[in-house]
């Protein structure tokens, strides 16, 4: 039996039918932008491995760092207890985080980063005797798996058997270019009443909701309008942080900062799972009392893991590093020639960019059509030697910022394809999905 023969016999995959799913590509090494399977074919990884990776994969400083680390110390209670990774993070995140922010909370992964954020702001309430319940998010938005983020996130074919049991949420629409009033008015009718906790917001970019791209001005109104109004602001960077946008932190387009935000994914250079959230000074003396029941009672057994926290240092060394920076500009300019190449194509109805994110929006046939549509540009990109996993109609790249120009090139080549394909002007086959890929 090769491996995903193996696989299928002991494995369920995330966000998978795992009836009908092609058997899974076995990829056993990784190097820079690229992953090799079983059989030696090379992938050149376009979306980050779902998001996290930043730096290339089995970057050697970060294992190094990581191997140190684990030779030294591999964990240790958090509670009662710290260590020099945690401490030296914590420092380091909040030299780059906006400047209001002043703790971070560990946790490890991007839900429990939200999950940690809403009890701080619900809790917040509570400690002042002034409970509040209600928080507000954006109608397309996702913010995690797990039931508090699944609540917040939008209603959507996912969570329905789940529905009855998420709590309620007043959803605003996201302001994209034309819709902005609709959203500023729609805030500010839910900001009169006085019960809402919390606003909860992807900046700039909604990653799950199809690479949806809104400006940083009408965020900074819908910020403005919250401060006035005492409700807490958590901004969800899992996706948006350290440099995805073509800054380091979404947040850094706007003047208002918001009271907390959560982050994950790109935290570790997507080496390990690590999630943190931080809150403005404000929210963390919110519950400093002598009395114990106003405790942020919230924790994990592997709350600030010094392996995790060993490998965002070093990811950070990277990021930081003029490399990296200049890697993310080249990579924002070639993205932007490559929209201005392709928007006008017949079949391309959008092409969206902020900073090193790009997604292109293809035309809408039937939805039935559709769905297999997303299968075989999904196909097609892999037997392209090309990860792209589109979201319905929407393809989008991701890429780590280590990605050489010939690799970004032979992305934009495989998208051209599909918009061919997308188009019919390239025959395509609908991918036989009980076969396997390799
Ligand atoms: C991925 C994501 C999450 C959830 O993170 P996980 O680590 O998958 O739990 C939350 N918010 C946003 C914006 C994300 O993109």
């Amino acid at each position: 039996m090769n491996l995903a023969e193996r696989d299928h016999n002991v494995i369920w995959h995330p966000y998978t039918q795992m009836k009908t799913a092609a058997l899974p590509v076995p990829i056993v090494r990784g190097e820079g932008a690229l992953l090799f399977s079983e059989d030696g074919t090379s992938y050149i990884d376009a979306v980050a491995s779902w998001w996290v990776n930043l730096h290339g994969h089995a970057h050697p400083y970060i294992a190094q760092k990581v191997t140190e680390q684990l030779n030294t110390l591999e964990h240790v209670i958090f509670a009662g207890f710290t260590h020099p990774a945690a401490v030296t993070f914590a420092e380091r995140l909040l030299q780059i985080l906006p400047s209001n922010q002043s703790r971070i909370f560990y946790s490890d992964n991007g839900s429990t980063a939200v999950e940690v954020a809403m009890k701080m702001a619900i809790q917040y309430w509570n400690n002042q005797d002034t409970p509040k319940h209600k928080i507000i998010a954006y109608r397309d938005s996702y913010h995690g798996d797990t039931f508090g983020a699944m609540a917040i996130s939008a209603r959507s074919a996912f969570t329905v058997p789940f529905w009855p049991y998420l709590f309620e949420v007043e959803f605003i629409d996201v302001p994209v270019a034309g819709k902005e009033e609709e959203t500023i008015n729609q805030l500010e009718a839910l900001a009169k009443q006085d019960d809402i906790a919390a606003f909860i917001f992807e900046p700039l970019v909604l990653g799950t909701a199809g690479m949806v791209m809104y400006s940083p001005e009408v965020l900074d109104r819908l910020l403005q309008i919250c401060q006035q109004h005492n409700i807490l602001t958590i901004a969800d960077e899992v996706m948006t942080g350290f440099g995805r946008t073509g800054r380091t932190f979404a947040c850094d387009y706007l003047h208002h900062q918001p009271d907390m935000i959560c982050m994950s994914k790109g935290l570790t250079g997507g080496t390990m799972a690590l999630g943190a959230t931080s809150a403005s000074e404000k929210i963390y003396n919110g519950f400093l009392y002598d009395d114990k029941a106003k405790t942020l009672f919230h924790g994990h057994s592997y709350t600030a893991n010094p392996v995790a926290c060993a490998a965002g240092l070093a990811s950070m060394d990277l990021l930081l590093a003029q490399e990296a920076q200049d890697n993310i500009k080249r990579i924002v300019e070639h993205h932007t020639a490559f929209a201005q190449s392709i928007n006008k194509l017949p079949q391309v109805a959008q092409v969206r960019q902020q900073g090193t994110i790009l997604a292109v929006e293809f035309e809408d046939g039937t939805t039935s059509y559709f769905s297999d549509l997303r299968d075989t540009l999904y196909s097609y990109g892999l037997d392209h030697g090309v990860i792209l996993r589109p979201l319905g109609n929407i393809i989008y790249i991701i890429p780590p910022y280590c990605i050489t120009d010939e690799q970004l090139e032979q992305v934009y080549e495989v998208i051209r394809g599909m918009q061919q394909v997308v188009a019919g002007a390239k025959h395509y086959p609908r991918p036989n999905q009980t076969t396997l890929h390799d």
